[in-house]
């Protein structure tokens, strides 16, 4: 299967595209976590993308679909992915449509977390990430074993810069302005899945998990088939 993941920022993309990764052993690659390891690293490409993240606008996409290209082209695409926050806008959907066209493969499914406005604050307010290998966690709703560190690699948290309530007020617009269309996108053709975000979040995996499974029938080795 080859899926996107699509929904406003703090919807629980990051967090369902881990766990399904594992589930389905599927590849995933999340924009956000590429550009902050490059902030991380001191790199150029980390300078450029950083002036925008503070900001709360996105990387122009220029960049990001380069990234994305050399992903899809070096884990080869035939096997299927995962991608958390790619597409972002319009172009960048039409981009990897016709980037897999060259490749000889199409979208599975691009799944649309729902989540209303209002639990996204909460959730944006109170979310910690792994420094080193970019795992996230909820103070409230999924803390750590051990305070302030990484259940899985055991570097520090810390609040990313962006979920500072005025950055995140201006992802909101970026996401309503940018990303919304991108349903309309999908929906036209006949690729959109909207799974409720709301509840535990294993609550929310089995849903998609039971969404996919009801529009295509498993192989017994595990990979997936359209129905009908
Ligand atoms: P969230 O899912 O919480 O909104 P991400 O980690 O996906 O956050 O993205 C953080 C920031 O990285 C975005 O606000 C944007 O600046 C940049 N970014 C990530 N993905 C893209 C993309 N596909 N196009 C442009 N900018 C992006
Ligand atoms: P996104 O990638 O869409 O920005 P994240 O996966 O980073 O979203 O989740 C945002 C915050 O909400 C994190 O702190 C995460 O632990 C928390 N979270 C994710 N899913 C749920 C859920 N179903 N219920 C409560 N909190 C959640
Ligand atoms: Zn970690």
């Amino acid at each position: 299967m080859r899926l996107v993941f699509l929904g406003p920022p703090g919807a629980g993309k990051g967090t369902q595209v881990k766990i399904l990764s594992r589930i389905l052993g599927l590849p995933s690659m999340s924009t956000g976590d590429v550009f902050r390891a490059e902030i991380a690293s001191g790199s150029e490409l980390g300078r450029l993308a950083q002036s925008y993240m503070e900001r709360g606008e996105l990387v122009p996409d220029d960049i990001v679909i380069k990234i994305v290209e050399k992903w899809l082209k070096e884990r080869g695409v035939r096997n299927g992915f995962i991608l958390d926050g790619y597409p972002r806008n319009v172009r960048q959907a039409r981009e990897l449509d016709e980037l897999l066209k060259d490749l000889g493969v199409e979208l599975t499914a691009a799944i649309y977390i729902d989540v209303p406005e209002d639990e996204i604050v909460r959730r944006l307010s109170g979310r910690l990430t792994c420094k080193s290998c970019g795992a996230v966690y909820h103070i409230a709703f999924n803390p750590p074993k051990e305070d302030l560190k990484c259940n899985l690699c055991g570097s520090e948290l810390y609040q990313r810069e962006d979920d500072r309530e005025d950055v995140v007020r201006r992802r909101f617009h970026v996401y309503m302005e940018n990303t919304r269309p991108v349903l309309d996108y999908y929906r036209k053709a006949g690729k959109l899945l909207i799974v409720n975000g709301l509840g535990g979040i294993e609550e929310v995996s089995e849903r998609i998990l039971k969404e996919l499974r009801g529009r295509f029938a498993k192989f017994s080795d595990g990979s997936f088939r359209a129905n009908g």
